[in-house]
Formats: structure tokens, C-alpha cells, sequence
């Protein structure tokens, strides 16, 4: 059985007379999950409304990288050093996690998608780690290994990575400023910065501040995803969209599933 997982997107628009916008996800993050056992589609930012009928019919979401959140939305005024924003997209992916939140779906986050998720619970975010972090780390524009990370024992990023010390690389300028209340942080740098966060008890619900997807042979991408794709798989199971009928069970009418969000 395979889980069908939704990966947002960012958008773009075309220079010239008749510009149009674009939708567009890197090719990594479908790739990782295709390797973990999924089934990526893309989901491209609609009106919140939208996103309670487009989670029904996956088994777990992605929350890519991208542009920084908007600081409106956290109750913050801009930082000059604040890059570009898309309140559409961004209002998109914040009412995702808060579903994914709240109605149990596997969700994973990776840069900015765990900054949303952290914004989506109420958290605020760091608009700039050299600006306002005290002697901070080389954070940005690394795709290979970086700097390492310390994780915290006995959360669920320490299980499912099995070490306490994971060597990730860094492509960002933002971060998690304060943590929403439950949202708990599971991995900073020595320079204090949070590199990751879960929410306890969720079936799975997980940020990472790095980039896994783009570290394809790191053991600890392919547990990463392997854990969100074993998350999303059991999602299936109970929610019975893409599962095999069980022995015992009649076999399913064709047109009609059971399949809810
Ligand atoms: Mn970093």
C-alpha cells in the first residue's frame, strides 16, 4: 500500500506582457518521498477553505522550503533584513498544519515548513539569525553538511534518528523565534538556534530546520522520511482510502470509498 502525501508549493510569476503565475516544487522533495514509498502530489496554494477537502485525499503532507512567513501573521512588525513574502501562500500552508494539527495527519516540515507549522500554533520566528542572534553560526547556503545539530533524548526525532548528534546542512536565514505552546523544540546548534520541533503525542508532526531532502544518502534522511512515510501509511490503515480490503471484509463497491480528512 501507498500513501499519497501532499507537498505545497511556491509560486512565481512570469516577466512579459502577459505574465502569468507558477506553481513549483524542487524535484528533491518528491524524489525522497517516491524512495520512502509514497506517492507525492503537488498542492498549490488555493484559499484556505480549500484545505480541509484537499487534505482528504492524502495521507500526509509536506511542507516545503521557501520565502520567508510574512511577520504579520506572528504579530511582528518586518525586519529590514526581511526577504519576500507570500501572505497567500502562506495563509495556504498555515491552515494546512493546523489541520494536519488537529485532525491527527502526518505532516512534515523542512525549513520554512517548520516555521509555519511553528506560526501556525502561535509561535513567532527569528526574521534574520545574523541580525539577532548573538554570535550565530554559518546558517545559510550550505547543502552539504554544515554544522551539526544536538537532539534532544527521548523526543521522537531521537528515535527515529537513534543519535543524540547529526551532522545537517543549512540554507536559511529564519527561524523559530518562540515556540507555540506544545510545540516542542527537539534540536538546536550550539549557537542556540532551534533546528527542530514535534508535537508530542500527534501521530506524527515533525520540523526540521535543515535540509534532508537535499542530503539523499545521510542516514538520517532516509530515516526521516522512512518514519513520515511509516506515519502516513498507518493513516491509510484507519482512514481505509487506499488500503486493501481485508480478508474477512466484502470487497469494496467500485466509485465509492470510504474517505475522510
Ligand atoms: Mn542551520
Amino acid at each position: 500500500m501507498k500513501p499519497v502525501i501532499g507537498l505545497s508549493c511556491s509560486t512565481s510569476t512570469d516577466a512579459g506582457v502577459r505574465p502569468v503565475r507558477r506553481y513549483s516544487c524542487p524535484e528533491p522533495y518528491v524524489r525522497r518521498v517516491e524512495e520512502a514509498g509514497g506517492i507525492p502530489i503537488l498542492l498549490p496554494t488555493a484559499d484556505p477553505s480549500r484545505v480541509p477537502g484537499l487534505l482528504a485525499l492524502v495521507h500526509g503532507v509536506l511542507l516545503i522550503g521557501g520565502d520567508d512567513v510574512d511577520p504579520s501573521i506572528y504579530g511582528a512588525a518586518p525586519h529590514r533584513k526581511l526577504g519576500p513574502v507570500d501572505h497567500a501562500r502562506d495563509e495556504f500552508e498555515i491552515a494546512i498544519a493546523r489541520r494536519a494539527a488537529a485532525d491527527a495527519l502526518p505532516a512534515l516540515g523542512i525549513c520554512r515548513g517548520c516555521q509555519v507549522m511553528n506560526v501556525a500554533l502561535g509561535g513567532s520566528l527569528i526574521q534574520d539569525i545574523p541580525a539577532e542572534v548573538e554570535s550565530p553560526l554559518s546558517h545559510a547556503g550550505r547543502y552539504d553538511a554544515a554544522h551539526d545539530v544536538a537532539v534532544t533524548p527521548g523526543t521522537r526525532l531521537h528515535r527515529l534518528l537513534g543519535r543524540k548528534q547529526v551532522a545537517v546542512n543549512s540554507h536559511h536565514h529564519q527561524s523559530i523565534g518562540s515556540p507555540a505552546d506544545g510545540f516542542d523544540v527537539t534540536a538546536r546548534t550550539s549557537d542556540g538556534v532551534v533546528e527542530a520541533a514535534e508535537l508530542p503525542g500527534h501521530a506524527f508532526f515533525l520540523g526540521v530546520q535543515w535540509h534532508p531532502e537535499r542530503m539523499p544518502e545521510a542516514d538520517a534522511t532516509r530515516r526521516l522520511f522512512r518514519a513520515f512515510l511509516e506515519a502516513a501509511v498507518a493513516r491509510a490503515r484507519s482512514v481505509g482510502g487506499s488500503a486493501r480490503p481485508k480478508a474477512a471484509s466484502k470487497p469494496p463497491r467500485a466509485g465509492r470509498r470510504a474517505v475522510r480528512g
